[in-house]
């Protein structure tokens, strides 16, 4: 089932431990449509500047994805600036322009607001909910990414909307800043009260917490040797999370452990080199083989029903 996007298409300029890039293609809608495009027909709604190279949008349409949603306006395409401290796990953003997307009002097409599957990518709070009020039904799953540059600018449109979907996406700091709740599992219960069914707290290179309505999941990151650019790795996970549900329409809650497993999987991929380089020269058996090395990195052993493992007070017993 098809899934719609509406999110940043983006010049970003990089720098990380391994090197810098200056206008790198880039936006939370470009990295989330090459990652989910594996899993699902993707359609983009964003808009470009008049400075944007129309081959930039050649990989998006070898992956088959759907741009007749992408606009053309006056002005610059939207840029975003940031460096990464040495440990790869914090970033400081050092410049956001929206240009053509502080204007930005998408008209969806008919086919568009049909998507069953939605996901909000970060962006303007007030453009999310633009786009979920021109959906014709209520879309079988939504889903929501967003961050501190919109919490502290868009506080209230960020609750209207996310009080509307089922999936938020936040990285874990920012969760904690949004629910104001210090202690992570507290903000999520905190966070699924204002309406989404599930939260997800995005932890860098220590994976994701899940929260599914009661159940609590956590998928590993992919211990890599050598990570060169964690740009996009959220649009990245949340990709292979919608995909993932998208691609069979199954929503039980093995559906959605199995998604933030494959979220880790695209998330892993993604930061494997600078912009979108990894994720355009992937293929499908990559992904297969990365999600079985991430089985065998979380299996462990069940407790059979009735053992126990430690022991009681000296001379009790011993470990089963
Ligand atoms: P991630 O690393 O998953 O948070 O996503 C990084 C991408 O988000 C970059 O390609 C940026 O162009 C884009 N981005 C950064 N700041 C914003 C913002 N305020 N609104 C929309 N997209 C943004």
């Amino acid at each position: 089932m098809s899934v719609l996007v509406v999110g940043s298409i983006a010049y970003d300029s990089v720098t990380t431990p391994h090197g810098s890039r200056e206008d790198a293609v880039g936006g939370s809608a470009v990295y989330f449509a090459h990652a989910a495009s594996f899993f699902a027909p993707v359609s983009v709604v964003a808009v470009v500047g008049e400075d944007f190279a129309a081959d930039n949008l050649d990989a998006m349409r070898k992956r088959g994805v759907d741009i007749s949603g992408v606009a053309k306006a006056k002005g610059k395409t939207f840029r975003w600036a940031g460096e990464y401290h040495p440990s790869m796990n914090a970033r400081a953003t050092l410049d956001t322009q929206l240009n053509v997307f502080a204007d930005f009002a998408p008209k969806l097409s008919p086919q568009h607001s049909a998507c069953p599957y939605l996901f909000l990518a970060n962006i303007a709070p007030e453009l999310q909910l633009d786009v979920l009020r021109q959906m014709d039904a209520r879309p079988k799953l939504v889903a929501l990414d967003s961050m501190n540059f919109w919490i502290d600018s868009s506080p209230d449109a960020l609750r209207e909307v996310v009080a509307q979907v089922d999936v938020l996406f936040l990285e874990e700091a920012e969760l904690r800043d949004f629910a104001q709740e210090r202690n992570i599992v507290r903000a999520a219960k905190r966070v699924q009260a204002m309406g989404p069914a599930t939260v997800v707290a995005k932890r860098g290179e220590y994976g994701a917490l899940m929260f599914h309505e009661g159940d609590m999941f956590s998928a590993p990151a992919y211990p890599l040797e050598r990570v060169m650019d964690p740009t996009g790795a959220g649009d990245a996970f949340a990709a292979g999370f919608v995909g993932c549900l998208a691609a069979d329409g199954d929503l039980s809650p093995d559906a959605f452990r199995r998604a933030a497993m494959l979220g880790s999987v695209m998330g892993s991929f993604c930061v494997q080199d600078f912009s979108i380089d990894r994720l355009t020269a992937l293929n499908p058996g990559d992904i297969d083989a990365r999600y079985r090395a991430f089985t065998d990195l979380a299996a462990f052993p069940q407790l059979p029903s009735g053992a126990t493992l430690a022991a009681g007070p000296a001379g009790q017993g011993s470990p089963a």
